[in-house]
């Protein structure tokens, strides 16, 4: 296997720049750069050197012997001053060594992966903890990575390698009759898992929510004010604001943090009755998105509200705008101004007492489709256990425990199939 090498930090200037390199090779590393081999996990200074023994830095080394490392192997970092420049410099010398080379996306936590450092949840909530923005993401990133959803895929599986156990030996005295109380307790296990897995695919929402943003959908008619709203909310001119009815034909999507929620605003188009083809798509694409939202704000500059009738288990609230001008007094009406600046930290206020009901106060949530769609298969099999007779069938029965095993197994341990990792991995960024 190579041994690879990766800036850890940022592509910009910086007081202070680290490269990582990880493999087997790593001892050779003193002699290539010209320095004295430092002490195992103490920093020291040393003068590295190029090819040509011409002067690259005065630079931090520390060599973390395997494999007790962040990717199990050998490791060894350098931390420079932080030009791109002597970056690259290091770069070309590593480069240069035979069975060295740069290492591909998510190649170190791929490799912390197969040694056995992490395994796949804990791998994914590193990329995500990594990438969080808003204390919710961290929250559930860092639980995760911790190992909250790994305990969770590990209780069932013991649980479900137990059933099977049971099962195997009943297989070998399947001339009796199954004692009564044996299939019982033998089904009341079943259901617990079952119910868990139910549960949690419930909650997965939430998950996935935290991960990519909590959609908040704005309706209303042209000219209420919904992108003057969102370009209050976001500080920043994203929607375009004028004077002229009909403006913002398709979805605008605005990702913002609601007090440690994130969440993606979506402006949407005017809802009005409309001859002009493009505006009725945005119209559609207005109504089709409020139904998958977590929330629908409906703003109006008057009394009506009126609006299609909409499927959805999303929150409506009812938003009146440009109070300056007028308010509305109904206490289930809320009244904002943006020119004023009135009204509009209640508003979020609201919005954000609303996301923290969703919480399932729960740290081992299914936080990708990947583990989502494992679970679900899991629970079809469960399913079809159920209706199985374990008197006459008891293997095919086994065989759905098998599957089950194997599904939630995945989620924490995919070994042989190249082409998951790589799906999973590419997703990463290059040095982590
Ligand atoms: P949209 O079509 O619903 O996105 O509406 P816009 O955000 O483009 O706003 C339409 C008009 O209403 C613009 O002229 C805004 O300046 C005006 N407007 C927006 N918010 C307020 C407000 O709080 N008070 C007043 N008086 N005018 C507002």
């Amino acid at each position: 296997m190579d041994t690879i090498f990766s800036s850890a930090s940022s592509s910009q200037k910086s007081a202070i720049k680290i490269i990582r390199v990880s493999g087997r090779k790593i001892e050779a590393l003193p002699k290539v750069f010209s320095f004295k081999p430092t002490q195992p996990r103490v920093a020291s200074l040393r003068k590295i050197y190029d090819l040509d023994k011409k002067i690259i830095d005065n630079a931090l080394i520390i060599f973390f012997p395997g494999p007790a490392t962040v990717t199990g192997e050998d490791v060894m970092e350098f931390h420079f001053h932080g030009s791109p420049f002597i970056e690259k410099k290091i770069y070309d010398v590593l480069a240069k060594i035979k069975g060295f080379r740069i290492a591909r996306r998510g190649e170190f936590t791929k490799r912390a992966f197969l040694n056995g450092v992490l395994d796949l949840t804990q791998a994914e909530a590193l990329n995500d903890l990594i990438n969080s923005e808003t204390e919710s993401q961290f929250q559930l990133s860092i639980s995760q990575y911790e190992g909250a959803l790994s305990k969770k895929i590990q209780t069932w599986r013991n649980e479900v390698v137990y059933l099977l156990s049971r099962l195997e030996a009943l297989i070998d005295f399947s001339d009796e009759e199954l004692p009564k109380k044996i299939e019982k307790d033998f089904n009341f296990k079943t259901l617990k898992i079952l119910n868990e897995m139910k549960n949690s695919i419930k909650q997965s929402n939430y998950g996935e929510r935290i991960r990519n943003g909590f959609i908040i959908t704005i309706l209303g008619r042209p000219n209420v004010g919904k992108s003057s709203l969102i370009n209050h909310l976001s500080e920043k001119k994203v929607a375009i604001v004028t004077e002229e009815a009909g403006t913002t034909r398709d979805i605008l999507e605005v990702m913002m943090d609601f007090e440690g929620f994130p969440v993606v605003l979506n402006d949407t188009a005017g809802l009005r009755n409309t001859k002009s083809k493009v505006e009725k798509i945005g119209i559609e694409r207005a109504i089709e998105k409020a139904k998958n939202s977590d929330m629908i704000l409906v703003l109006s500059d008057n009394e009506d509200f009126s609006h299609p009738r909409l499927k959805t288990l999303g929150k409506k609230i009812l938003v009146h705008t440009k109070s300056d001008l007028g308010m509305l007094p109904n206490k289930d009406i809320f009244n904002i101004s943006v020119k004023r600046n009135t009204g509009i930290d209640e508003l979020i206020e609201a919005i954000v007492n609303y996301l923290r009901t969703l919480d399932p106060k729960e740290e081992a949530l299914l936080t990708r489709k990947r583990h989502i769609d494992a679970v679900k298969k899991s629970i079809d099999a469960m399913n079809d256990l159920l209706n199985i007779n374990l008197n006459v069938n008891p293997e095919l029965a086994s065989e759905n425990l098998r599957i089950v095993a194997k599904e939630i197994g995945n989620i924490t341990n995919v070994i042989d199939v190249e082409e998951i990792l790589d799906d999973i991995f590419s997703s990463f960024c290059i040095g982590k």
